[in-house]
C-alpha cells in the first residue's frame, strides 16, 4: 500500500530549536536525534569559536574553531547564517544542510534567535521554527547551575542575555514551554508529523493523486 506521507520524495526541512540558554534546548534535541529510527532527522553541526566544554566531542556537538578560521569561512559565504551569541561566534556550514536538504533529509539546527531570523528570510518555506521557554526565570537559573557546564560568570551573562532572547517568541511557528521534559519532547514530535504532512512540502502529491484518479477499479 503506497502511503504518500512515506514513499513521495520531498525537500527536507528545517527544524530550528531556539531559546534561552538553560531552557533545555540540547536536551530535546539530544532526544530527537536519538530517536533516529522514529524521526530520522540529522543534527547540523555548527561551527564555534566558544572554547569546547568537557561533556563536548569536536565534530558531534560543535565544529571547535578559531576566530581566524570562522571570519575566513564567513567570509568565503561558507556559512548560512552566523551569529555572536555570549561572546562567541557561532554558524551553520551551507554545505551540509544543502545536501541533506536536497536529499529529503530533515535537519535539526539548534542556533539563535539570529540565527533563526536569517533562516527564515534566506530559506522561507523550508523552515518550521520551535521557541522553547522555561517555565520560570526561577527555574532557568536553577538549570543552568545544575548543568555545572559554565563558570558563574558565563552563567550571570547567559541569565542576563535570556530576557532579550525570550522577547523574541513571536517570530517564532511554535512556542513549547518545557515545565515536564516528555511532555515537551511528544510535543516537538507532533509539530514535525504535523509538518511533514503538509500538502505543500510534498510536490510528488500531485502524481499520486493523479494516479489514484486514473485507477481503474474490476
Ligand atoms: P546552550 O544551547 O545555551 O547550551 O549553549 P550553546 O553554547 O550551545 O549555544 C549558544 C547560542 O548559540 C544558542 O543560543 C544557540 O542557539 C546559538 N547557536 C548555536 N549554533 C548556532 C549557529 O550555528 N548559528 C547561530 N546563529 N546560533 C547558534
Ligand atoms: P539549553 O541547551 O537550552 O541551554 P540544556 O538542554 O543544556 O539547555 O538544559 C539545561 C539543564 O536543564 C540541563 O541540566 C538539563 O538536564 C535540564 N533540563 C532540561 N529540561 C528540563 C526539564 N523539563 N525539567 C528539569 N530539568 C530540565
Ligand atoms: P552554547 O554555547 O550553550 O552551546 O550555545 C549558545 C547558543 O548558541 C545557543 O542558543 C545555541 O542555540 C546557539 N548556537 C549554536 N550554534 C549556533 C549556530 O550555528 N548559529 C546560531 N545562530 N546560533 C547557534
Amino acid at each position: 500500500m503506497l502511503n504518500p506521507s512515506h514513499s513521495i520524495k520531498r525537500r527536507g526541512l528545517m527544524l530550528v530549536l531556539s531559546s534561552p540558554s538553560g531552557a533545555g534546548k540540547s536536551t530535546l534535541a539530544r532526544m530527537l536525534l536519538t530517536d533516529k529510527e522514529e524521526l530520522d532527522l540529522s543534527l547540523s553541526i555548527s561551527v564555534t569559536t566558544r572554547p569546547r566544554r568537557a561533556s563536548e566531542i569536536d565534530g558531534v556537538h560543535y565544529h571547535f574553531i578559531s576566530v581566524r578560521e570562522f571570519e575566513r569561512r564567513r567570509d568565503n559565504d561558507e556559512l548560512i547564517e552566523w551569529a555572536e551569541v555570549h561572546g562567541n561566534f557561532y554558524g551553520t556550514p551551507r554545505e551540509a544542510a544543502e545536501n541533506a536538504l536536497a536529499d529529503g533529509q530533515d535537519m535539526l539546527f539548534d542556533i539563535d534567535w539570529q540565527g533563526a531570523q536569517q533562516l527564515q528570510d534566506k530559506m522561507k518555506g523550508d523552515v518550521v521554527s520551535i521557541f522553547i521557554l522555561p517555565p520560570s526565570m526561577a527555574d532557568l537559573k536553577q538549570r543552568l547551575h545544575r548543568r555545572a557546564e559554565d563558570t558563574e560568570e558565563v552563567i550571570e551573562m547567559r541569565l542576563r542575555n535570556a530576557r532579550n532572547e525570550i522577547e523574541r517568541w513571536r517570530s517564532y511557528d511554535y512556542v513549547i514551554v518545557n515545565e515536564d521534559l516528555d511532555k515537551a519532547f511528544h510535543q516537538v514530535v507532533s509539530i514535525v508529523t504535523a509538518e511533514r504532512l503538509r500538502r505543500d512540502r510534498c510536490p510528488g502529491l500531485f502524481d499520486f493523486v493523479s494516479s489514484l484518479l486514473d485507477e481503474k477499479l474490476d
